[in-house]
């Protein structure tokens, strides 16, 4: 990872802004910047200087993780109590700390131990950094999306009435280990029949039934970036209604997907799939935005939505995820991650998506 690059390209911010010293305190923020993987980790960033912040307990792990232009701090009694003593050496005025992060309570003492610097609240600096993502982090996220694409195959080959949605989900978060991620990049969502129709459900003991719509969206974790994807799947031969809103779903899915371009609007990419959804005559059942960005976070910037602000550059990762929801009925949601390229976007997902609902 180039995490120098990063960090020149924090500075250029820094360079404009209206404080002369930056906090970093969200940890996925540290990890981004300067490569530290643990739990305790704070950064102090000004034009000149560059401090990792930890305790005892992570030294050897900084040692080996926090690229070369940090320099690392133990703090003996808190990470805020390091920092303040660093930046207050620097004599700074102005320390900007990441807002979205901090609680109230923290501000408080963060107060008093900056005196007489003032803090400043800043909002998704490190953020907008992130939502661009360089070739190794594209590299890393396809790992993380393979897993995924090979786990759902191999589901659609062990799937049977029966199994319960938890065990699915067990099995789905055993089998993305197996594959060589981390972890789960979320617990696996798992709902069928009438429980498709909750969007974010969580899998019950109900076991799947024949004619079960069967909604499965899971991401794996590989080295801190995440991957998301989500398939719908029929037990036994789909209704025509499955059929038709299946296929509903599926063109709004690929269509908007196809649309995904440098300079689109967030919130045009999300008018695409909405188009497509409301002349079917489903516009109250798709209840949520089109996507997502993704990264080391499995939700980030930018959003593709109603609301969406500003618009689609190349190396963003974002999903494309419209669903229909039909309360006592169920529901399908279909999901692909897609990188934003220089003159248009490339697919990251290849689980199979097929135009007639998969019926196992
Ligand atoms: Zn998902
Ligand atoms: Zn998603």
């Amino acid at each position: 990872m180039n995490y120098s690059a990063r960090l020149d390209n924090l500075r250029r911010k820094l360079s404009s802004a209206k404080y002369d010293a930056l906090v970093i305190s969200e940890l996925n923020n540290v990890r981004y910047l300067c490569g530290f993987t643990g739990t305790s980790g704070m950064l102090a960033i000004t034009a000149n200087e560059a401090y990792f912040i930890t305790d005892f307990r992570y030294q050897s792990q900084a040692a080996e993780q926090v690229d070369p232009r940090y320099q690392t701090a133990i703090a003996e009694k808190g990470l805020w109590k390091e920092t303040a003593r660093l930046l207050k050496k620097l004599k700074v005025k102005r320390v900007g700390f990441e807002a979205e992060h901090t609680s109230v309570a923290a501000l408080e003492d963060i107060t008093k131990l900056l005196k007489p610097a003032e803090p400043i609240s800043t909002q998704r600096i490190v953020e907008d950094l992130r939502v661009r993502k360089d070739a190794d982090e594209i590299a890393i996220i396809q790992c993380a999306v393979d897993i995924i694409d090979d786990c759902f195959h191999y589901l659609c080959d062990m799937l049977r009435p029966g199994m319960t949605e938890i065990a699915i989900a067990n099995e789905i978060e055993r089998s993305i280990r197996e594959r060589g991620a981390s972890g789960a990049s979320f617990t696996p969502i798992v709902v069928s029949g009438e429980r498709g129709a909750l969007p974010h459900g969580r899998a019950s003991n109900k076991p799947i039934a024949p004619g079960d719509m069967v909604t499965i969206d899971m991401g794996a974790l590989v080295d801190g970036y995440c991957s998301d994807c989500t398939r719908t799947i029929c037990m036994g031969k789909p209704t025509r209604e499955q059929q038709k809103i299946y296929e509903l779903v599926w063109r709004a899915q690929t269509e908007s997907s196809a649309a995904l371009r440098p300079g689109l609007g967030c919130k045009e990419a999300d008018a695409v799939a909405r188009g497509i959804i409301d002349s079917g005559g489903y516009a109250e059942q798709f209840g949520h935005g089109l996507g997502h960005g993704v990264g080391l976070d499995i939700h980030e910037q930018p959003r593709l939505s109603k609301l969406g602000k500003g618009k689609l550059a190349p190396g963003m990762i974002v999903t494309s995820e419209p669903g229909i929801y039909i309360e006592g009925w169920g529901g399908v949601r279909i999901e692909d991650m897609i990188v934003i390229t220089a003159d248009g976007a490339q697919t990251l997902t290849h689980a199979s998506k097929p135009r007639k609902i998969i019926a196992l």
